[in-house]
């Protein structure tokens, strides 16, 4: 039996947390859809490492599987373990941290294939599937310019002398720098010798590209491109319009409206003092839903019911709580339970990033599990 998932209880938290996490499923198909559009010849996997980016790898990895994506990647084993327990073998499963010592049974117990990333770990794999006559799944990565995982260019010649053996990659692969910025001339110099080593191991899969990387062009897609954040609604194109479908909102719930007085401060270290009488909702979303304290004083959120009228971010964000001015709303128009949305259309995840000089991955995987995550 797989271990249970570590990263996530779906349904610790129900109607009674204080916030709603919607996820779109179906904008995640359609983000796939578009990106496998974009690469016509080359197949579009999936990366849903990190509990898919923080949005439920399960849920996510069954809705691609659906829809016709065969090669997902995760970052570690147990990650994998995971996985496998609800895709079948028509699946690969690729490890991108490779192989750490002593965890080929569990790799191959469950067909998992891990991304040899160095020398060692290629040796390794090669003696178990020679000493076993098998050529057991494993892909081998090499490092083009990052500095980071994967075999070094000067050792390929050796490599090259070595016999493999039984053993066939089923997949080489690299991963780009500066896919984000197409003018660095990185990407051109990593996709040179990324064409080199494919040259010297033909008639195997190679997989160069990341979501940014898909918007290079065509010369960086090969077999197989890995997208991760661009599925999730964030955009590949930093500069550019996002071409990707928006897939989450965050709601919270809220917990306490209040007037204060001219003159009254708000949160901790009194970082907001108000310049006129004012009237505040309390909700229940704070730093320890992973919704940064840098966020403080720097972002406005929203009434769904008057989604025209931003709603300012006052004072500093507690752990379970933050405050937002809803003066400018009619008197009554909001209740205690009432939503407001914190993330969503009005402030996607690469706005709200750039406020506090992070990029939209970091607020993905950062969201909390003490939300009620509903899928639709
Ligand atoms: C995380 C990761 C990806 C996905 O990257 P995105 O920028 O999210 O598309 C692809 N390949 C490797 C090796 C990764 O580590």
């Amino acid at each position: 039996m797989s271990q249970p998932y570590p990263f996530v209880d779906p349904t610790l938290f129900t109607q009674n947390a204080g916030a709603e996490l919607y996820i779109d499923l179906s904008a995640i198909v359609q983000n796939y859809h578009y990106l496998q559009k974009r690469i016509s010849s080359a197949q579009c996997g999936a990366v849903v490492k990190a509990n898919a980016y923080g949005l439920g790898m399960i849920e996510i990895a069954k809705a691609l599987a659906k829809a016709g994506c065969k090669d997902f990647f995760v970052a570690h084993l147990d990650e994998g373990i995971a996985l496998r327990s609800i895709l079948n073998q028509d699946y690969t499963i690729y490890v991108l941290h490779g192989l750490p010592p002593s965890t080929e049974s569990l790799f191959i117990k469950h067909h998992l294939t891990p991304i040899l990333n160095d020398i060692n770990q290629l040796h390794h794999w090669l003696k178990l599937c020679n000493d076993r006559n098998t050529s057991y799944s494993a892909g081998v990565q090499f490092d083009t310019g990052m500095s980071r995982f994967g075999i070094e260019e000067e050792e390929l010649s050796n490599l090259q002398q070595r016999n493999w053996g039984v053993f066939q990659p089923s997949l080489i692969m690299s991963h780009l720098a500066c896919a984000d910025t197409p003018t660095h001339p990185a990407n051109r110099q990593q996709l040179e010798r990324f064409q080199a080593i494919k040259q010297q191991i033909p008639n195997c899969r190679a997989s160069l590209a990341a979501s940014s990387g898909i918007f290079l062009g065509q010369d960086w897609h090969f077999d197989l491109v890995r997208p991760g954040v661009a599925l999730y609604g964030g955009n590949p194109t930093p500069g550019q319009p996002n071409p990707m479908q928006s897939v989450i909102s965050l709601q919270g719930t809220i917990i306490q409206l209040r007037h204060i007085s001219k003159g009254a401060f708000i949160g901790y270290g009194a970082t907001f003092t108000a310049p006129k009488d004012m009237r505040l909702a309390w909700i229940s979303i704070g730093y320890a839903d992973g919704f940064f304290r840098a966020f403080s004083n720097k972002i406005s959120a929203l009434s769904p019911q008057f989604p025209k009228i931003p709603l300012a971010l006052l004072g500093r964000v507690s752990m379970d709580s933050l405050c937002v001015d809803i003066t400018e709303l009619p008197d009554t128009a909001l209740q205690v339970g009432d939503k407001i949305e914190i993330i969503g259309d009005h402030h996607p995840i690469d706005s709200l990033a750039q406020q506090v000089d992070t990029i939209g991955y970091e607020i993905l995987t950062s969201l909390g599990n003490r939300y009620h995550r509903i899928y639709s």
